[in-house]
């Protein structure tokens, strides 16, 4: 062996014996429902998590059907998060199929929801404080699995929190340049809830809670006359839904379609809108540039 050789030897030796990762658990693997609920996961758990999302980004999770590979994924893990609320329909049937033995957590376990009758308004994640008990709920779910990691997730949910707090007093400042009477806006389901509520906006939408609730022509004829009387100032797609309703609305109400939301899923990585932060700080200069137009 040359001098070169064995050095190199006794440096991997080196390294080797000094890597605390041999003596550490594997991550924990995480199958969260949709995109918004997986990178909570990420930015809580790091590098000692794992995760899978099994709706995709800029997909549908209110009339998703699971594949063969969600039972597997269910199956395996250690943790799995839904958001309740009756967003995930689908998911009973999966965790029964995959006889799931993990942790199951519900992350709008406690909040109290919007209803309109028997009915709970899912889209508690378009509130950035609400958010907040999201984080709590998954840090304190993983310390609890992973008791060895449970102070760098705590370190993790604490910067989290920290810039879920900066998000909402960023968008309570630009929203107080937006005069009340511009607070109204058109989308193509009714997601934005918890967002009109928090900051003080009036959503208009063709469908309800859900995607798959069907549009009335009547009230697709009452916002395209509050459109024409100039009562809503802004109409916007979403990156889950057809467009087609909303563009046909805007153009019949003589208004622009002010662009894109998101609102039940993330935009691909890298993107902008592509992690939760990066979404609702889209949105809200979407929102404003559009409503502030004169
Ligand atoms: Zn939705």
């Amino acid at each position: 062996m040359s001098l070169k050789h064995a050095i190199l030897a006794m440096l991997s030796a080196l390294v080797l014996h000094a890597a605390p990762a041999a003596a550490q658990d594997p991550p924990l693997r995480v199958v969260a429902s949709f995109s918004i609920l997986a990178d909570l996961a990420s930015q809580i758990g790091g590098d000692r998590v794992t995760v899978q999302s099994l709706v995709g980004r800029d997909a549908d999770a209110h009339v998703y059907e699971p594949r063969p590979a969600d039972v597997v994924a269910v199956a395996n893990a250690h943790l799995l998060l839904t958001n309740g609320l009756g967003f995930e329909g689908w998911m009973d049937r999966l965790v029964e199929s995959s006889a799931f033995k993990g942790r199951w957590v519900v992350a709008a376990a406690d909040i109290k929801p919007l209803q309109s009758g028997s009915d709970d308004d899912p889209h508690a994640w378009q509130d950035p404080r609400i958010v907040i008990r999201y984080v709590n709920r998954i840090s304190a779910t993983l310390a609890a699995l992973r008791p060895a990691d449970a102070a760098l997730f705590a370190v993790n949910a604490e910067r989290y929190r920290r810039q879920l707090l900066a998000l909402d007093a960023d968008i309570r400042r630009a929203v107080e340049s937006l005069p009340p009477a511009r607070r109204r806006f058109v989308t193509s389901h009714d997601a934005f809830g918890y967002f009109a509520r928090a900051y003080g906006f009036t959503i208009l939408a063709p469908q309800g809670w859900s995607t798959d609730d069907e549009a009335s022509a009547k009230d697709v004829a009452a916002l395209i006359r509050q459109l024409r009387d100039g009562q809503v100032h802004g109409v916007f797609i979403e990156n889950i839904t057809d467009p087609r309703l909303v563009q046909q609305i805007a153009a019949e109400g003589g208004a622009r379609v002010g662009g894109r939301l998101y609102s039940d899923a993330l935009a691909q990585p890298g993107a902008p809108a592509g992690t939760y932060l990066g979404m609702m700080r889209h949105n809200l200069d979407t929102l404003m540039a559009a409503l502030l137009a004169p």
